[in-house]
């Protein structure tokens, strides 16, 4: 009789404690701990659609002087 309960592992976790990623908005840079393992579309605080994506790097602007 086997009695084996496979819980499928979807974060992989070194200590016994289940934590969720912290997540990270790009725009606002707020951080927050989300509730689900789904990240959700918008940043909670700043309600922006990309707030998982870096910004590009700005450009180069000549320094007059
Ligand atoms: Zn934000």
């Amino acid at each position: 009789m086997t009695n084996n309960t496979t819980q499928p592992r979807i974060w992989p976790n070194r200590s016994s404690t289940f934590e969720l990623p912290r997540l990270h908005c790009y725009r606002c840079a707020y951080e927050w701990f989300p509730k689900t393992l789904k990240a959700p579309k918008v940043c909670p605080k700043c309600k922006d659609t990309r707030w998982d994506v870096p910004r590009p790097l700005p450009k180069l602007v000549a320094v007059k002087g």
